[in-house]
């Protein structure tokens, strides 16, 4: 079986197909994506890599970004992390505030945007500069030094983000919340607006592949028991509301963003990337969905 020519194959189907999806509004500065941007890349257990269209292009990775600072907090705390954020999916969209309210202040899984504050909050009592911590991250996982921030789509967000506000001042009224409500935010904006390509975020991500293991094995990023905890968590509430939507599709633990990028692991296989602004009502990316739907269809490849 020739992974490369069947995903080109994927490609072409579904760069051709029509989409109704729209880019995200919810952050001005997003919005100005061209919508047709369209990417694919794939990096195998055997170090072969491939790509198609727009795979080199950098994007807002937004939420993929709390896969990274799950990464970080499990690395630093293990499982205490889990006394102050659940595992359980939500089934409810990933900005929600009513289940929180509900639920006494202790956010259903690391995913939704209240669970990823409480992670942020989480980083920012253990490192020093939790920015450049989180850039350094970023660059040991994916080997590319010139990974950064988008400060013009970090700013976007702080002056629309009334929601994670919300969220925010929520949490610390529940004592679930130890820094200052700005600086949470702060650094929570900074994360989602880091700027990656699809070849990027496949070797980036490849350590959840990989038995812990960088692309080309050279650090361990965590043992091979923090990668099934997150795996499993990605494979539950990857996608908010969406999540058992995309596991019957497409039967790959993955994590997707409203800048439209998704990522998905297929543990001891490959990790791949997908780029393409139009989301569902739901905020994933249609044809990221589709092409890792027929991609798990047309090898028998998922998980499942
Ligand atoms: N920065 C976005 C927010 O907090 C991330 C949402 C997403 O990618 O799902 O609303």
């Amino acid at each position: 079986m020739n992974l490369e020519i069947i995903l080109k194959e994927i490609y072409e189907q579904v760069k051709n197909e029509p989409c109704d999806g729209m880019v995200t509004s919810s952050i001005p500065e997003l919005n100005k994506v061209d919508p047709d941007k369209f990417g694919i890349h794939l990096l195998r257990q055997d170090r072969g890599d491939f790509g198609f269209g727009d795979y080199n292009q950098r994007f807002s990775i937004q939420s993929i970004s709390k896969v990274f600072t799950i990464s970080m907090a499990v690395r630093l705390h293990g499982e205490d992390i889990w006394k102050r954020v659940g595992v359980e999916p939500s089934g409810s969209p990933f900005n929600s505030l009513v289940q929180l309210e509900y639920e006494g202040g202790i956010p259903r899984n690391p995913f939704i945007n209240a669970g990823a504050l409480v992670i942020a909050d989480i980083l920012l009592s253990s490192l020093k500069k939790p920015k450049d911590d989180l850039l350094e991250f970023v660059r040991m996982a994916s080997g590319v030094e010139s990974i950064g921030f988008d400060y013009q789509v970090a700013a976007s967000e702080k002056a629309t983000g009334f929601r994670n506000a919300a969220m925010v001042n929520m949490l610390k009224s529940f004592g679930n919340l130890d820094n200052d409500i700005e600086a949470v935010l702060d650094f929570y904006f900074h994360q989602c607006s880091l700027a990656m390509s699809c070849k990027e975020l496949s070797h980036a991500f490849f350590y959840l592949c990989n038995k812990g293991f960088t692309f080309d094995n050279a650090i361990e990023i965590m043992n091979e028991k923090k990668v099934k905890r997150i795996n499993a968590i990605m494979q539950t509430c990857g996608f908010y509301d969406e999540s058992g939507e995309f596991t019957y599709r497409v039967g790959l633990p993955g994590k997707s963003g409203i800048g439209g990028g998704i990522i998905a692991i297929n543990p001891g296989k490959y990790s791949v990337a997908t780029w393409h602004p139009r989301l569902n009502p739901k905020g994933n990316s249609v044809k990221g969905m589709k092409t890792l739907e027929l991609l798990t269809t047309y090898t028998s490849g998922s998980i499942f």
